[in-house]
C-alpha cells in the first residue's frame, strides 16, 4: 500500500500552485465573464483540489486497488450471482458498430442492432418459456414494477378495477414489496413453513376478487425449490389474479425447466445476474419482462418487432402501459448477455443451472459441521446458514456470542468478498452464500477452508473474530455513526 497516497482525500493531496493542465493563452480579446451576467458571476474563487497530473493518477489507482469485485476474487454474495463476466463480452460491447450508434437514429440504419434486441427478446422467451419480452426495464427491481404494471394493465382492461392487493411471501426479496408499493399495490404477506416454502393453507383465505395477483421467487431467497407452485397458481388463477414470477434466481433452472411451464404469467430476468453481464455499484443492469400469450399487447413502448419482410422496426402500441425508460433499456447490458447467450449456446445452457446447485451443495454440506443449517436438504444454487453453530461461539442465548456480522468481517482477512448477512429476514443470523458456477473446485476448497478456520478461532480466539477484519485498510467501522453522522463534503 502507498503510505503517501493512501487514505488521502484527493484534496489532501493538493499543494497550491500545482496544476494538471495547461491552457492556451487567450487570444479572443475577451474573457468568458464577458458572457456572463454579472449576477451570476462567482463572487469567490471556487476551492478545488490542486495537483499534477501524476499525482491525480497515482491517487485514484490507489483508491482503485482497494476495491474488491469478481474479477479479484471469490464474491458468494448471495442472491446476487456474482458469477464472473467473461471479459470476450466487453470487447464486443465496446465494438464501435455499437458505440456509434445513436438511440434516435432511423430504423432502417440500425438493423443490426435491432436483429440482436428481437435475438434477445425471442431467446429470453425461449428459455424462460414466455411468449414475449421487453429488454426496456433498467434493473430487476425495475422489471418488478414493470410486471405490476402489466398485470395492473391487464385487470383494468376488463373493467376489473377492485383487485389492489398483491401477495407476497415472507420470505421475498425486499424490492417486491417496495415495487409493489410503488405501483399503487396494497402488500399481503404470506408465511413460509418451517421447511422454507410457501405456506398453501395460509395463502387460501387471502385469496378473494381484490387480488391482483401473486409474487413468488423460485427458487426462493433461501435457496430452495418452490415445490407447491402448480397447486399456488391454479388457486391464484381461480380467484382471477395472475402470477408474478421474480426471475433474479433463474440461474440454476436455465435449461432445465421454465417459469412459463409452472403457470407464471408475467416474471422478469436479471441480465446482471444469470446472464453474466457486470454488476455491483449499482448498475447499469437491466432486468427484462416477459410475459404468457395474451399479455403481449401490455408491455412497454418502445417495442422491436420482426416485420414479416424479415426486416426490424420500433413500434408504439396504444394498448401498451406506456414507457418506462428512454429508449430501449441499456442497450449496451443486452450485447453483453447476447455474447454470453451464443457463447454457451443451448447445449450447455443446462450445464449452468446444474452446476450452480452442485457447488451450492457441496460448499453446505462440508460447512454444515460448522454452522447453523436452518433448513437441511438439498439446496438449488444458494442458501443460508444461520450464523456459527453452539459449540464453535454461535450460541445467540449467550450475549457475547460470535454473530453473522463478525464471521462476515473476519472472511475479508482472507481475501474474500462476504456473503450476504441477514438477509433473508428469517432468521437471526442469517448467512446466505451463493458460489455461482464460474468458481472451480480449489477456489470453493479454499473458501471451505477459511470459514472452518474461523469457526475455530471463534472457539479458541473469539477476540480474533469479534475484533476482525484485523488486516484490511479501513477496520471495523461504527455503522451507526457511519448512518447518523454522515460527512459527505471536504471541510478544508
Ligand atoms: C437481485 C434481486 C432483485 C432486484 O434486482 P435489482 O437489479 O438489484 O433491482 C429482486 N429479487 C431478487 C430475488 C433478487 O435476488
Amino acid at each position: 500500500m502507498n503510505k503517501v497516497f493512501y487514505g488521502k482525500l484527493i484534496f489532501e493531496c493538493s499543494s497550491t500552485g500545482r496544476r494538471g493542465y495547461d491552457l492556451p493563452e487567450n487570444t479572443f480579446g475577451k474573457s468568458l465573464n464577458d458572457f456572463i451576467p454579472a449576477t451570476l458571476q462567482r463572487q469567490a474563487t471556487l476551492v478545488l483540489p490542486e495537483a499534477d497530473e501524476q499525482t491525480v493518477a497515482r491517487h485514484y489507482t490507489n483508491m482503485s486497488n482497494n476495491n474488491f469485485g469478481v474479477d479479484t476474487g471469490f464474491y458468494p454474495l448471495g442472491s446476487c450471482t456474482m458469477k464472473y463476466n467473461p471479459k470476450i463480452n466487453e470487447e464486443v460491447a465496446a465494438h464501435p458498430a455499437f458505440t456509434a450508434l445513436h438511440p434516435a437514429q432511423p430504423a432502417e440504419t440500425v438493423q443490426g442492432a435491432l436483429h440482436l434486441y428481437d435475438e434477445v427478446q425471442r431467446t429470453l422467451a425461449e428459455i424462460a418459456g414466455m411468449s414475449a419480452f421487453t429488454l426496456n426495464p433498467y434493473a430487476g427491481a425495475h422489471g418488478e414494477l414493470t410486471g405490476l404494471m402489466v398485470i395492473r394493465s391487464y385487470h383494468m382492461s376488463r373493467g376489473d378495477e377492485k383487485r389492489t392487493k398483491i401477495i407476497v411471501p415472507d420470505s421475498a426479496h425486499g424490492t417486491n414489496p417496495a415495487s409493489a408499493a410503488v405501483c399503487g399495490l396494497q402488500i399481503v404477506e404470506v408465511k413460509s413453513t418451517p421447511e422454507g416454502t410457501i405456506d398453501v393453507e395460509a395463502l387460501k383465505p387471502l385469496l378473494n376478487d381484490e387480488v391482483a395477483g401473486m409474487m413468488m421467487t423460485n427458487p426462493n431467497t433461501l435457496g430452495i425449490f418452490e415445490t407447491k407452485i402448480p397447486e399456488i397458481a391454479r388457486l391464484v388463477h381461480e380467484c382471477g389474479g395472475l402470477m408474478y414470477y421474480d426471475g433474479a434466481n433463474l440461474n440454476p433452472m436455465l435449461g432445465v425447466c421454465r417459469p412459463g411451464d409452472m403457470g407464471f404469467d408475467v416474471m422478469h430476468i436479471n441480465l446482471h445476474k444469470t446472464f453474466s453481464t457486470p454488476h455491483g455499484g449499482g448498475g447499469p443492469g437491466s432486468g427484462p419482462v416477459g410475459v404468457r400469450k395474451g399479455l403481449e399487447q401490455f408491455l412497454p413502448n418502445p417495442r422491436v418487432r420482426k416485420n414479416d419482410d424479415g426486416t426490424y422496426g420500433v413500434s408504439s402500441e396504444p394498448t401498451a402501459l406506456g414507457s418506462v425508460s428512454s429508449f430501449l433499456g441499456n442497450y449496451g447490458i443486452i450485447i453483453r448477455a447476447y455474447a454470453y447467450l451464443l457463447s454457451i449456446g443451448g447445449d450447455i445452457l443446462p450445464m449452468v443451472g446444474k452446476l450452480s446447485v452442485l457447488n451450492a451443495n457441496y460448499v453446505k454440506e462440508i460447512l454444515k459441521e460448522y454452522y447453523q443449517l436452518p433448513i437441511d436438504g438439498l439446496c438449488k444454487h444458494e442458501f443460508v446458514f444461520d450464523g456459527l453453530r453452539p459449540e464453535f461461539g454461535g450460541d445467540h442465548h449467550d450475549e457475547s456470542h460470535v454473530t453473522t456480522l463478525d464471521v462476515a468481517k473476519r472472511i475479508l482477512d482472507y481475501g474474500f468478498h462476504a456473503p450476504t448477512i441477514y438477509f433473508p429476514l428469517l432468521f437471526h443470523e442469517a448467512l446466505m452464500i451463493e458460489p455461482t458456477e464460474t468458481e472451480s473446485k480449489d477456489t470453493l476448497d479454499s473458501f471451505i477452508e477459511v470459514l472452518k478456520n474461523i469457526a475455530i478461532e471463534a472457539r479458541d480466539e473469539r477476540d480474533k473474530v469479534k475484533n476482525a477484519p484485523l488486516t484490511t485498510p479501513v477496520r471495523r467501522n461504527d455503522d451507526v455513526k457511519a448512518v447518523k453522522d454522515a460527512i459527505f463534503v471536504y471541510n478544508a
